[in-house]
């Protein structure tokens, strides 16, 4: 039997994608927005 790391099972994700423009996310601690910096600061508008 073989246990996967929860750093391993990360490592595997695939990078996070923009809801909107569907631009790569860099992982911040806010890990839960699923949308890049800039359609979030669109949407403050
Ligand atoms: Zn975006």
């Amino acid at each position: 039997m073989q246990m996967i790391s929860p750093v391993e099972f990360f490592r595997s994700l695939p990078p996070k994608k923009c809801t909107e423009c569907g631009e790569n996310i860099v992982e911040q601690a806010e890990s839960y927005l699923m949308e890049c910096d800039r359609c979030l600061s669109k949407r403050d508008e």
